[in-house]
């Protein structure tokens, strides 16, 4: 049998299972608000042009509208100025879009505490029971936080101080982006950086770092809970936007049974 025969033997018979880490996309996927004076990005809609009606009497379409990084979406290079050179959405090698996840699992921190922030012990310590993360994959982040996904407000727990959501310390995302053999960090949260990220030295330090490094973000994934901490494949399909800094994407995941 060839490699691609047994894949598809495989997932037919349920060997292999194909698992949606993509949240829906409807007008009430959260999005990421910036304080005054940034401009924001829009949330995603649907137009109608014809419902079997005499817009078109047998055809149902939609225009669609969206910000490049609302609901699941790809950060690629050229979305931070630090990689303002490199690659956009488009130019991304498809090669490296099927690559393999590793899976850390935070729930217990984030659930304590919603600022939690991923530091390179946390990865050593993954390493020594599961071995080094995948040359060429993502880091995958598990935070629970998909289960806020339905609400913008508990998405974004925001108070006056600004939004409380878990993520990577600065010295972690320098050390993602220079030492580790990983291309992205997919994330559940709105973005791939904490909620107080704004406040780091330097700000946003996964975007600065990673997208510097030529690396990419993935965001707002669901489902992490069903993947195993190693062995799982990833297809990733944001869509060719030339000259964009990010897409919404489908987000798969092949895990063997
Ligand atoms: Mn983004």
């Amino acid at each position: 049998m060839t490699v691609l025969a047994d894949l598809l033997d495989a997932v037919s018979s349920d060997r292999i299972q194909v698992l949606d880490l993509t949240a829906p996309l409807t007008s009430q996927t959260p999005v990421l608000v910036l304080p005054e004076p940034f401009a924001q990005t829009n949330t995603f809609q649907l137009e109608e042009i014809s419902r079997y009606d005499d817009r078109g009497p047998a055809w149902y379409w939609n225009n669609i509208s969206t910000g490049e990084h609302t609901g699941t979406h790809f950060d690629a290079p050229n979305h931070w100025i630090t990689g303002k050179d490199l690659d956009d959405v488009s130019q991304v090698p498809v090669k490296r879009l099927v690559a393999p996840a590793a899976v850390i699992d935070v729930t217990e921190q984030t659930a304590a505490d919603p600022d939690f922030v991923l530091e390179v012990e946390h990865i050593e310590a993954w390493e020594r029971e599961h071995g080094a993360l995948p040359e060429g994959g993502w880091l995958m982040l598990r935070t629970g936080w998909d289960a806020r996904s339905h609400s913008q407000e508990e998405f974004l727990n925001a108070d006056e101080n600004g939004p409380h959501t878990p993520g990577v310390s600065v010295n972690c995302a320098r050390w993602l982006a220079d030492k580790a053999p990983v291309i992205g960090l997919g994330v559940e949260t709105v973005g791939t950086d904490a909620g107080g990220a704004h406040s780091f030295d330097p700000a946003f330090p996964c975007h600065a770092f990673l997208l510097g490094a030529g690396k990419y973000g993935l965001t707002q994934l669901q489902n992490l809970a069903q993947l195993p901490p190693t062995g799982a494949v990833i297809i990733t399909a944001p869509l060719p936007i030339v000259g964009g800094s990010g897409s919404p994407t489908r987000v798969l995941a092949l895990v063997e049974r």
